[in-house]
């Protein structure tokens, strides 16, 4: 049997040995992991036990952002060799349905996602996923930053739902991993400027390493006191709403230009209210993201040709022995924290 990094139970996490279906399929790979990221949504299971309406029934394996190698290939397997370096696309939808046949496969009722009750993620030394999901990484292209692919993945989504025009200015609002990597996307898509906000200087200073963002800090104002004086009380052409908050809702459509869009990415806990008319006023275009589809093969592009550099963004590493530990530190949530991960061996 192998090990794997175990919920239990809300609250409680153990590195054990589990049984796991490991069969290869003809479509599918096998990977020796080497390192998986820790995301939010890992800690939120761990903490709340649950996400909305998927709750942890029964010992769940956690991971879902893996980079690893590839050891074995199912006989229908083209261009995946053992190996290749690799990172992997966690959700699994049936390629044959009808959300799948409109590219949507992210929508897909029956796509089954790691670590997401009931399916098993990625923290075990082993897995077995289909060749279609799983990307090789070019040389240059660390296991580390690998498995930055799936949260830049989210990133990539919103900046093509947002149908960037070279030279728009955006407005992030939340600093944290994902309004990180959105800003990223959204300069790699054609920003001239991405300004970001959040009540935590901490993450600020993080996110205003990069070239190109410029953090909103509590100092200058108001965050729509900022925009208005930054945009000559036009607003930005784009915000992304990362933050999940509900009071980021209000006065959000003034931020906008009138035409601009809204790209809701955050995910607030509860039903939010939120001021139509002042939307409509502006005819603000409103583009929702649900993780991602057709995505991972550009960011991974974009990260080989150094136009997008995660590496900043890996705050810390954990050995695979001490996962319980990483997730602890993980639901400490420092703000100085953006990502932590766990090498595999
Ligand atoms: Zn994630």
């Amino acid at each position: 049997m192998p090990t794997a990094l175990v919920l239990e139970r809300q609250g409680e996490l153990s590195l054990r040995d589990i049984a796991l279906d490991q069969t290869l399929g003809d479509n599918d790979v096998r990977i020796r992991m080497e390192v998986v990221g820790i995301c939010g949504s890992d800690v939120h299971y761990y903490t709340h036990g649950r996400i909305g309406p998927f709750v942890v029934n029964a010992p769940m394996v956690l991971g879902h952002e893996g980079a690893g190698t590839v050891i074995e290939t199912g006989t229908g397997v083209k261009g995946l060799a053992a190996g290749d370096r690799v990172c992997v696309e966690p959700g699994v939808p049936d390629f044959t349905s009808r959300a799948s046949k409109l590219g949507l496969y992210n929508l897909d009722p029956t796509l089954t996602f790691w670590a997401t009750p009931p399916v098993h993620g990625c923290l075990t030394p082993e897995v077995v996923h289909p060749a279609a999901l799983t990307f090789r990484l070019p040389d240059n292209v660390s296991f580390a930053e690998g498995a930055m692919v799936e949260p830049l993945a989210v990133g990539m989504q919103a900046a093509v739902k947002a149908r960037i025009t070279p030279g728009d200015r955006a407005l992030v609002l939340g600093a944290g991993p994902i309004g990180i990597v959105v800003a990223l996307a959204a300069l790699a898509g054609g920003c001239a400027e991405v300004l970001i906000a959040d009540p935590m200087e901490a993450k600020l200073d993080v996110a205003e390493r990069y070239d190109g963002i410029t953090a909103l800090r509590a100092a200058g104002g108001t965050v729509s006191e900022q925009i208005a004086k930054a945009t000559d009380f036009w607003g930005v052409d784009l915000v992304f709403e990362c933050s999940g908050a509900g009071a980021a809702y209000d006065g959000i459509a003034d931020l906008l230009r009138p035409g601009g869009a809204l790209v809701l990415v955050g995910m607030p806990v509860k039903p939010v209210s939120v001021d139509i008319v002042a939307l409509q006023a502006r005819e603000i275009r409103i583009e929702t993201v649900f993780r991602y589809a057709n995505v991972y093969d550009r960011a991974i592009g974009l990260l080989a040709s150094g136009k997008i550099d995660v590496k900043p963004l890996i705050t810390e590493t954990f050995d695979f022995a001490g996962s319980v530990a990483a997730f602890d530190r993980a639901a400490q949530g420092r703000p100085t924290d953006v990502k932590l991960q766990i090498r595999m061996r």
